[in-house]
């Protein structure tokens, strides 16, 4: 779970280290301005929490400073333009936070919502946003599908999705709990263009529509990666038959 280089990377830098790295990646990106004093010391004590508690059980494989500050939190931080001031937001599939506790520490005008299916994460979730004294974050467990059936559906201005799963299956699991004219933003890393394909009859069917296809890059300084924000709008009710069971959405996707 945890490299030697990992460790030694973690042995070798001081806080002051990792807040000078953490401003200028998120300066590089122009980032910078979600960023605070405050909010960048959050950070770093995430970062270090993340570390230490995937040496008990597996969270992230990217656990070292460097790491953890590009690939991490600049990668969801970058989502932080396209969310509209005081939004409510649900983030499917939250893994260790991702991007949902970052959102919450870098946008604290947001109400973040962070689901995943597996308790363990969502016990680690919530006990750092209570570490970190966010009060703007709730952790929830429960598989999408069954909680989008509850009061919960259609509720919420903005849902995110971070490497979960591919846009046609993804977009049954999330368009349903964005309100009418609210935003579904998935992120992706690759392939954005032969996913938006495959959905094509998915997305409309299920109350979405294309809105922007972003595409941007993220640097840190000697890496360089591309990615890709699919902004899909919800412009009509979710049909009440969907989402269906998991399995029948993996053996039928739409
Ligand atoms: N978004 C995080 C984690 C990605 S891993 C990141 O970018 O790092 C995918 C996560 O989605 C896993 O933690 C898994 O438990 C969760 N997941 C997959 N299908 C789900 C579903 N139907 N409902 C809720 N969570 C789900």
């Amino acid at each position: 779970m945890q490299n030697e280089q990992t460790l030694s990377a973690w042995e070798n830098v001081s806080e002051a280290d990792f807040l000078a790295r953490l401003n200028r990646v998120f300066a590089q990106n122009r980032l910078d301005r979600y960023l605070s004093r405050e909010r960048a010391e959050k950070l770093y004590l995430l970062a270090r929490r993340l570390f230490e508690t995937n040496t008990q059980y597996n969270l992230s494989a990217i656990t070292d400073p460097d790491g953890i500050i590009f690939k991490h939190f600049a990668d969801c931080a970058a989502l932080c333009p396209m969310i509209p001031e005081k939004a409510s937001v649900l983030d499917v599939g939250t893994g260790a936070g991702f991007p949902s506790l970052v959102l919450a520490i870098c946008r604290p005008d947001l109400r973040v919502t962070a689901l995943d299916a597996t308790e363990k994460k969502v016990r680690y979730v919530e006990e750092s946003a209570r570490l970190l004294g966010l009060t703007n974050l709730t952790a929830v467990c429960a598989r999408a599908e069954e909680l989008a059936a509850t009061d919960l559906r259609k509720s919420f201005d903005v849902v995110t999705a971070r490497a979960v799963s591919e846009l046609r299956i993804l977009s049954e699991l999330c368009l349903p709990f964005c309100r009418r004219g609210g935003l579904f933003l998935a992120m992706k890393a690759k392939n954005a263009e032969n996913e938006l394909k495959a959905a094509k009859k998915a997305i409309p069917m299920l109350g979405g529509k294309l809105k922007e296809q972003k595409e941007y890059s993220l640097t840190d300084g000697t890496e360089t990666v591309l990615r890709y924000v699919l902004i899909l709008e919800k412009n009509a009710e979710t049909p009440a038959r969907y989402p269906r069971p998991y399995a029948k959405i993996l053996k039928s996707p739409l």
